[in-house]
């Protein structure tokens, strides 16, 4: 028996409590056959990332498993006259290309923003976007939106301080600034990795290293003077 790549479950709906399927990619599949510097995964047969969005086609509400499960009253009166009355129909319950993962990322974004999520899933969604753009070689609209996923990510961590993903979230500010070329700014942060001793992440510790010395080289070459941090670590 050939296994397929993808799989359907079934999801309520947070806003209309509608029962809808999606897809979602077999975890035998999911091995990346390369990952970016900032965990943008690449693969061989269907990209899971394409299927993290649940799209109600009854009313449109799009959310990931992270966001919160049923809206409130407040929400969704917002939802309603911001989203949900200007929704067509539509089902993306199916196999899904680049161009429709990018635009259930962009409704679940709407979405969160309607509802007032939290940052840190408002970043991740940002910073997905980012991600469907460099696959598709659109240099530009990744930045752009590489630039607010960091928003966003700088945001979390002022909110929420240090939690336990705290090292991975400080890295990814450091490497997104590295990729906006804010060079200084992304040393700052990478150096945090590295002098927090109350950081045991030993893999962010050691991507933190290594971004950090692939910075020094960049700055170097492109002969920027190199901040204090760099000539003391
Ligand atoms: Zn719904």
């Amino acid at each position: 028996m050939v296994l397929e790549p993808l799989y359907t479950i079934t999801v309520t709906c947070g806003n209309c409590d509608h029962l809808f399927k999606t897809s979602r990619v077999r975890p035998s599949f999911k091995k990346a056959v390369k990952t970016d510097t900032d965990f943008c995964g690449y693969y061989k047969n269907e990209n899971p990332d394409y299927y993290v969005v649940r799209v109600c086609p009854q009313c449109g509400f799009a959310s990931t498993e992270n966001s919160i499960e049923k809206l409130n009253d407040h929400q969704r009166s917002e939802f309603r006259t911001k989203i949900s009355s200007r929704w067509i129909k539509r089902d993306f319950g199916g196999h899904r290309s680049l161009e429709d993962a990018l635009e259930t990322y962009k409704l679940a974004l709407l979405c969160a923003q309607c509802i007032g999520e939290r940052d840190r899933i408002i970043a991740s969604l940002l910073h997905h976007i980012a991600w469907l753009y460099r696959y598709q070689k659109n240099e530009e609209q990744e930045q752009r939106f590489l630039a607010h996923s960091l928003e966003s990510y700088i945001r979390v961590y002022e909110l929420e301080g240090v939690g336990a993903n705290d090292a991975r979230l400080l890295y990814l500010i450091g490497e997104i600034n590295r990729r906006l070329g804010r060079f200084n700014d992304a040393v700052q942060w990478f150096s945090r990795v590295i002098q927090d001793k109350k950081i045991m992440d030993a893999a962010m510790i050691r991507a933190s290293r290594e971004q950090w010395s692939l910075l020094r080289e960049q700055m170097m070459n492109e002969k920027l003077e190199l901040p204090e941090e760099m000539n003391s670590l």
